[in-house]
């Protein structure tokens, strides 16, 4: 049975790109006659917002996206975070790092997925671990895992290459936790079998189906669907002035509407959808 999610962030309102995101999962759920849980994304202290939840479950049942049995909220679950967290490092896969964004910029002689590669500055030093971020050691990593594949169900096998990101954050300074961490391990927790996201979050899953090997947990198919984009290629967000949903249903615009439209690839004008992975976000 299809078990899917929409795993929104609360740090802005959501717009239409989310509710196309919400339409895939849910169809999809729904067309296996399975089901479509909701999970909110909000380890992100300093930029969640408990009064866009409460939006959010609005804008979903709004577009008559019903989701299945409890929602679930990263911010419950730092514990299970923190203990696959010293599973990795008991294992030796995790290293401190103190080194800024500026420094590693300054650093880097590649660019990755979400910019500049971290060229391993850390990695052999002797880092003080109080306060520091842990990164994973990728090469070490991919060893110990050897040659990992995933399914896309749209864009067929890949081999996981999680070495484009470098050695990544798994524990952030201020979290147990980073997105790549918490994600893998609530789609296990979740028992998602078919993890769908936009295109923008391709390449994490080479990072996420490497910690699937390394922590033991079940590997899902994935749906990478298309962005909507406006008319110069970027990914729509509120900040470019794009109106929310909640705009929207405030407005009396018909949520159901909106949804049947995506569904059948109708698009607001100087909108389309994109299967570009880099939308310039
Ligand atoms: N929370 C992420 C977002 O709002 C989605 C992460 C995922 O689907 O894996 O873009």
């Amino acid at each position: 049975m299809t078990v899917t999610r929409f795993a929104p962030s609360p740090n802005g309102p959501l717009h239409l790109g989310h509710a196309y995101a919400a339409v895939v999962a849910h169809d999809l759920a729904r067309e296996g006659d399975g089901t479509f849980r909701l999970r909110i994304e909000d380890i992100d202290g300093a930029r969640s917002r408990p009064e866009f939840v409460e939006e959010f479950l609005r804008d979903l049942e709004w577009l008559g996206l019903g989701w299945d049995g409890e929602v679930a909220f990263q911010s419950h679950r730092l514990a299970s975070y923190a203990q696959a967290g010293e599973r990795l490092k008991a294992m030796g896969l995790l290293y401190p790092c103190r080194c800024t964004r500026a420094e590693i910029a300054a650093a880097a002689t590649a660019m990755g997925p979400d910019g500049p590669v971290y060229p391993g500055t850390c990695r052999h030093r002797e880092v003080d671990p109080e306060g520091a971020a842990w990164r994973l050691d990728v090469t070490r990593a991919m060893e110990i895992a050897g040659p990992l594949e995933w399914m896309d169900e749209r864009a067929g096998p890949q081999a996981a290459t999680p070495q484009v990101f470098g050695d990544v954050v798994l524990l952030r300074k201020d979290l147990p936790a980073s997105y790549h961490l918490a994600a893998t391990l609530d789609d296990a927790a979740d028992g998602i079998t078919l993890v769908t996201r936009g295109m923008d979050l391709f390449p994490a899953s080479h990072v996420h189906r490497l910690l699937q090997a390394l922590l033991e947990l079940p590997v899902p198919v994935w749906h990478h669907h298309g962005l909507l984009v406006e008319a110069d290629g970027r990914k729509l967000a509120k900040r470019r002035g794009s109106p929310s949903l909640g705009d929207r249903r405030r407005a009396g615009e018909d949520g159901r509407a909106i949804a049947d439209a995506l569904r059948a690839g109708r698009f607001p004008a100087g909108i389309s959808l994109s299967q570009a992975l880099d939308t310039g976000t």
